[in-house]
């Protein structure tokens, strides 16, 4: 059981998106050492890259560079894994921690796999998320690993394929990887920013929302020479930089020591808590007349959905909600939900 009033220091994967030689792992690893910021050095091997002619990876020569860096440094190693002959090698060479990218999380034939040509080893694995907001592909990920008998299973959250976002290389969805936490309580969730943002400069506040939302711990990636690095150049900082990163993060605990603090917090949770109440009740409400709409339609022989006057409440509250603060994202979702369940207590009545 966590001490809630202890301030956790979050588990820190560090490296390049690629290995490129064995100078430049060897060099990132002595630098990001240097900073004692890092717990776990990464470097890709094999890079499942979207489109093909673009840089994937060094392939198989590059396993010992970075075995060869983890001896020097005294840092374990982690690379990825997308295929049964990947695992083979990666094991034959000494690795003990291995990753499944979200090209390869998405695809079940792939992880069973990796599952199988892990069984009976100790390997520490972390799955990340699937390229598309699927939670269940997620978990089914790993639970497949699970079930070959492996115990040390943790998860990578790196955002989702959108065509929507635009800040974002890949839109967060923090409510998945939230759901992927009430499903497997005592599971590590390691979010991962550079794959996220896409961006450096972005890289700090998503590293510090993770934070606050009690991540366990966080993957950067990080290059010597960042402009140059052969894939993934935008989202990479130097090792000195990563360094910084991480020591300028606010890390808080669960629960404050003081217990008058705890007391202005109790007061304002018993505020939610009722408002909470008022917002079921008026829902409630809501529904009941919902449902007198419904007698008077089906006595009048009307359909229920009203396609025109939806639009007008639609828009009217998308309005009102903006201009208090709402974001149209919780907006559009709350008026679906809502017009969903009137919907349906109005065909409860029609059918009756
Ligand atoms: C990576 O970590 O370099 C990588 C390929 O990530 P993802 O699978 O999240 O795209
Ligand atoms: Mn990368």
């Amino acid at each position: 059981m966590n001490n809630l009033n202890e301030i956790r220091r979050p588990f820190i994967i560090a490296g390049p998106c690629s290995a490129e030689t064995e100078e430049q792992i060897i060099e990132t690893a002595l630098r990001l050492k240097a900073g004692g910021q890092v717990d776990l050095l990464r470097a890709g091997i094999w890079k499942p890259r979207t489109r093909p002619n673009s840089f994937e990876g060094v392939g198989e020569i590059g396993l010992p560079w970075l075995i060869n860096a983890g001896k020097i440094t005294n840092l374990p190693v982690i690379t990825e894994v997308a295929n049964a002959k990947h695992v083979e090698a990666t094991l034959k060479a000494g690795f003990t921690h291995l990753w499944i990218g979200a090209r390869t999380t998405v695809n079940p034939f792939a992880v069973q796999e990796i599952a199988d040509a892990l069984r009976g080893t100790g390997t520490k694995i972390w799955v990340k998320n699937p390229i598309n907001p699927d939670l269940n592909l997620w978990i089914g990920g790993i639970e497949r690993l699970k079930n070959v008998g492996l115990t040390d299973v943790n998860a990578i959250h790196r955002g989702f394929s959108s065509a929507q976002h635009k800040t974002y290389r890949n839109d967060p969805m923090w409510e998945i990887p939230m759901a992927l936490k009430t499903e497997f309580p005592a599971i590590q969730l390691i979010c991962d920013p550079s794959h996220i943002t896409g961006k450096r400069d972005l890289l700090q506040p998503v590293a510090q929302k993770a934070m606050d939302l009690i991540y366990d711990g966080l993957m950067i990636e990080s290059h010597i020479d960042p402009d140059q690095a052969w894939s993934d150049a935008a989202q990479q900082v130097t090792p000195e930089r990563f360094t910084t990163l991480i020591e300028s993060l606010i890390l808080r605990s669960e629960q404050a020591n003081e217990s008058s603090i705890n007391e202005d917090l109790k007061s304002l949770r018993l505020s939610i808590d009722k408002i909470d109440e008022e917002i079921t009740a008026l829902i409630a409400e809501r529904m009941k007349v919902a449902e007198e709409i419904g007698a008077y339609k089906k006595e009048h022989n009307i359909t229920i959905l009203q396609p025109k006057r939806w639009e007008v409440i639609k828009k009217r509250q998308l309005e009102y909600g903006q201009e208090n603060g709402l974001s149209i994202k919780f907006l559009v979702k709350y008026l679906e939900a809502l017009h969903q369940e009137s919907i349906r207590h109005q065909t409860a009545v029609m059918n009756k």
